[in-house]
């Protein structure tokens, strides 16, 4: 809308290729992720380990898990394939960064073999101010953090522990290393020069109301572009806040608060909640082309 921020020149070069930071781009471009990371180090009550990570993903669909080696060999065949082909993600399906060897091993070899494609991050954000000079000399040029919260008390509500520097949290100290190590690397991605996306997971009755606020912090920290997306209710899918279960937004409610954020920064709206092994073009889903016993089979476009 024309409320919404308009994003400078420099800015939109960098982004013209990605289908996620881009909405004109996710009509041409394709993006891949690959599923390396399998494990997290903090507890949403939202999550169910058994499925990608909520925070990104669509729940109920369990990724294959790839070595660094396969998951190179999987994007050298697939961009050979797939010439739209432009950004490779890592988003789980645990958190990247609590699996820090195999994401930067894969996004090494990557960038090695195949330098022109962008290379993209997903994190809680919990270990990412330990990684940012990793992340900037690999040119990591996009970085996404959940942050679903900004107050500790509702923090409390939302992750019953954290495990940080081989200890664990819970309560409100977890909350609050939670919400510091956010900040932090909200602040660390901008004296970067990185992309960030803020996914913010909309969960009624919880951080509903306090998501403008969400988006105030996130705005004034540099963030780029902010993804509420909807918590997806489905009984597989997790713990669910407790018993009676806990039930995601309507879409009128979402838009709602879209709608209260988008006169202070971009929101993105076609987010479509990807597996952690998504291939394609947004909303075109051929990750079943490329499971591990039909990728290992074909030729890829280099050697590794
Ligand atoms: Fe699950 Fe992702 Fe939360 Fe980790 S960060 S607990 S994988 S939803
Ligand atoms: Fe892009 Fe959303 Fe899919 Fe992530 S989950 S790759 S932000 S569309």
């Amino acid at each position: 809308s024309s409320s919404e921020t308009t994003v400078d020149e420099t800015i939109q070069q960098r982004i013209a290729k990605h289908p996620c930071y881009s909405e004109e781009a996710h009509h041409h471009y394709a993006r891949m992720h690959v599923a390396v990371a399998p494990a997290c180090n903090i507890q949403c009550n939202y999550c169910n380990r058994k499925y990608d990570c909520a925070n990104e993903s669509r729940p109920g669909v369990v990724s294959e898990l790839l070595t660094p080696e396969e998951a190179a060999h999987k994007v050298l065949v697939i961009a050979g394939k797939i010439p739209q082909m432009t950004v490779l993600g890592i988003a789980g399906p645990g958190d990247p960064l609590a699996n820090p060897k195999h994401t930067f091993r894969t996004f090494e070899l990557i960038a090695e073999k195949a330098p022109d494609i962008k290379l993209c991050l997903s994190t809680n954000g919990l270990m990412l101010p330990d990684y940012i000079d990793q992340i900037k000399q690999l040119n990591i040029d996009h970085v996404t953090l959940t942050i679903n919260m900004v107050d500790p008390e509702i923090g409390v509500k939302i992750y019953p522990w954290i495990r940080y520097n081989r200890k664990r949290y819970t309560g409100i100290e977890a909350a609050k290393i939670l919400h510091e190590r956010q900040m932090e690397s909200l602040e660390a991605l901008k004296a970067a020069d990185i992309l960030c996306k803020v996914n913010s997971v909309m969960i009624p009755g919880i951080n509903d109301q306090h998501l403008p606020e969400v988006n105030r912090v996130i705005r004034e920290k540099g963030a780029f572009l902010h993804n509420i997306m909807p918590l997806i209710s489905a009984p597989e899918h997790g713990t669910y806040f407790g018993l009676n279960g806990q039930r995601g937004p309507t879409p009128k409610e979402l838009k709602a608060v879209q709608d209260q954020c988008s006169g202070n920064m971009k929101m993105m709206r076609h987010c479509r909640q990807c597996r952690a092994d998504a291939v394609g073009l947004l909303g075109e889903d051929r990750s079943q082309e490329f499971t591990k016993d039909k990728f290992l089979d074909m030729e890829p476009e280099y050697n590794l």
